[in-house]
C-alpha cells in the first residue's frame, strides 16, 4: 500500500510537471492519490469527453431523423410505377449523399441520376420490365461505384464506403424493405463517422502517455460500443434480406455481400477498441485497477475444445463453398456462382477474423483452391466437384446441397457458443447462407 501511495505521488509529480491532463473516465483506483489524480486531470479531459458524446448525441438524433423520411418515402411508393420509382431511388440518393460520412463523388450523382433520367424516357410497359430494368441499372451503378474502388487509395474503408453507397442506390430493387435497409445504412454510416474520429484520436496518442497509462479508453469505449450497435443494425438488415419476398435474388446476393463487408469492418474495430482497453501502460492498472473486464466480445473466458473445433470447421467449410462454386462457374459459365463465391470469400474472412482474435490457427493457411485440411470436407468438396460437372442443373443441385449443410453445420456451431462475437458472426453467415440457397433455388426452377 505504501509503495503503490509512493508510486502515486511519483506519478503525479510527474504530471504535474509536464501539465499533462490526465485520462478523462473517473479513476477507479479508490485510493486517494488516483482521487487526487482524476479531478486533477478532470478540467483537461472533459473537453476530450464530452466531444466524444457529442459526436453520438449526433448520430442518435441524425438517425432518427432520417427514419422518419425513409418511412415517408415508403408509403410513397404504393404501385410498382416507373416515374414513382425512379423518383424514389433520385431521392434515395440525395438524402444519403448529404449525409456528412458517405462520400460518394459528386460525379457519381451525376452520372447515376443522368442513367436513371435515361430509363424514364425509354418508358416500360410491364412491372416484370421494371424490375428487370431497375436491376439491370442497379448492377450498373454498383459496377461503377467498384471502378470508381479500384482507383482508391485506402482500400479498407474504401470497401465500407461502396458497401453504404450500393445501399444508397438499392431502393428500387429492395421493394417494401428499401427504406428500412437505407436508414439502417445510414445510422451505420453516422455511427462510424464517430468511430473513425475514435480510431484517428488513437493513432494520434503520444507514445508518452501510451508508456505511462496505456490506451485511450475513451476512444475505445466509443469504437466497442459502436461496433455492438452497429452489429445489431447488420442483424437487421441481414433480416430484411433474407424476409424481402419482392427483392431479386440476384440483388439479395450482391447486398448480402455488403452486408458481410460491413460486418467485417465492425470486427476489425471491435478488436481494435479491446486492445486499445488492454493496452495499460507501465502504471495504468493504478488508474484502471488490475481486472481485466472487456466490454463487447467477452474475450476474458477461455474456448472450450467445441468451439474451437466448430470455428476451425466453418472457416474450411466456407471455403468448400467458395472453391466449389469457383470450379462450377468456370465450368457452366454460370455468374450466379461467381458471384456468391465472392460472398463466400467474405464469409471466410470473417472466420479468419475470429480465428486471428482467439488465437486459433488456421486449418485454411497455404491451401490451394480445393485443398482442405479436413478429409470430411476433402471428400465433400471432391464430391460436389463431380457431381456437379454433369449438367448445369446437377451444378446448381450442388449448389443448394452446399447451402443445406452450411445452414445444418451453422446451428450446430451456434448451439456450441455464448460469445456475442463469435455468435454474430455465425448469424451473418447464416442469413448469407439462406439468401445463396434462396438465390440456387429460383435459378433451378427457370431450368
Ligand atoms: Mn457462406
Ligand atoms: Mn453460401
Amino acid at each position: 500500500m505504501i509503495q503503490k501511495v509512493s508510486a502515486v505521488v511519483v506519478i503525479l509529480l510527474i504530471l504535474a510537471v509536464l501539465s499533462i491532463p490526465v485520462m478523462a473516465a473517473g479513476g477507479n483506483g479508490g485510493s486517494v492519490g488516483a482521487d487526487g489524480a482524476g479531478s486533477g486531470g478532470s478540467a483537461g479531459s472533459e473537453g476530450a469527453g464530452s466531444g466524444g458524446s457529442g459526436g453520438t448525441d449526433n448520430a442518435g438524433s441524425g438517425a432518427s431523423g432520417e427514419a422518419g423520411t425513409g418511412a415517408t418515402s415508403s408509403t410513397g411508393q404504393a404501385g410498382p410505377q416507373a416515374q414513382t420509382i425512379q423518383e424514389e431511388q433520385v431521392r434515395n440518393q440525395q438524402e444519403t449523399v448529404d449525409q456528412p460520412g458517405i462520400q460518394i463523388t459528386r460525379q457519381d450523382q451525376d452520372q447515376t441520376q443522368g442513367r436513371t433520367g435515361v430509363d424514364t424516357t425509354e418508358g416500360t410497359t410491364s412491372p416484370d420490365t421494371i424490375r428487370q430494368k431497375d436491376r439491370d441499372t442497379f448492377f450498373q451503378q454498383v459496377s461503377q461505384l467498384e471502378q470508381n474502388l479500384s482507383r482508391d487509395q485506402d482500400r479498407d474503408q474504401a470497401h465500407v464506403d461502396l458497401a453504404l453507397s450500393t445501399f444508397a442506390i438499392a431502393g428500387s430493387v429492395t421493394g417494401g424493405a428499401g427504406p428500412e435497409l437505407s436508414r439502417l445504412a445510414g445510422e451505420i454510416n453516422q455511427s462510424l463517422a464517430a468511430a473513425y474520429q475514435a480510431e484517428q484520436q488513437m493513432s494520434t496518442r503520444s507514445s508518452f502517455m501510451r508508456k505511462l497509462i496505456g490506451g485511450d479508453r475513451d476512444a475505445a469505449g466509443l469504437l466497442i460500443q459502436s461496433a455492438d450497435q452497429n452489429q445489431q443494425r447488420i442483424q437487421e438488415m441481414e433480416q430484411l434480406l433474407a424476409t424481402c419476398s419482392d427483392c431479386d435474388p440476384q440483388v439479395r446476393v450482391k447486398l448480402e455481400e455488403q452486408v458481410q463487408t460491413l460486418s467485417q469492418e465492425q470486427n476489425r474495430l471491435l478488436t481494435l477498441g479491446q486492445q486499445e482497453q488492454s493496452d495499460r501502460g507501465l502504471f495504468g492498472w493504478l488508474f484502471w485497477g488490475s481486472s481485466t473486464v472487456l466490454a463487447g466480445g467477452g474475450q476474458a473466458t477461455p474456448l472450450t475444445d467445441d468451439e474451437k473445433y466448430w470455428m476451425t470447421y466453418m472457416r474450411e467449410e466456407e471455403k468448400l463453398a467458395r472453391d466449389v462454386y469457383l470450379s462450377l462457374g468456370a465450368r457452366w459459365n454460370l455468374p450466379i456462382f461467381t458471384n456468391i463465391a465472392q460472398s463466400e470469400q467474405v464469409h471466410m474472412d470473417s472466420v479468419k477474423t475470429i480465428l486471428d482474435r482467439y488465437g486459433i490457427p488456421d486449418p485454411a493457411a497455404g491451401k490451394a483452391q480445393g485443398e482442405f485440411t479436413d478429409p470430411v470436407l476433402q471428400n465433400l468438396h471432391d464430391d460436389l466437384i463431380a457431381r456437379g460437372s454433369a449438367s448445369p442443373v446437377e451444378a446448381l443441385k450442388a449448389g443448394v446441397l452446399v447451402e443445406e449443410t452450411d445452414i445444418a453445420d451453422l446451428n450446430k456451431a451456434l448451439a456450441t457458443t455464448e460469445k456475442n462475437d463469435i455468435r454474430t458472426v455465425y448469424n451473418n453467415l447464416l442469413q448469407g447462407s439462406m439468401n445463396h440457397l434462396n438465390a440456387f433455388q429460383s435459378n433451378l426452377a427457370s431450368y
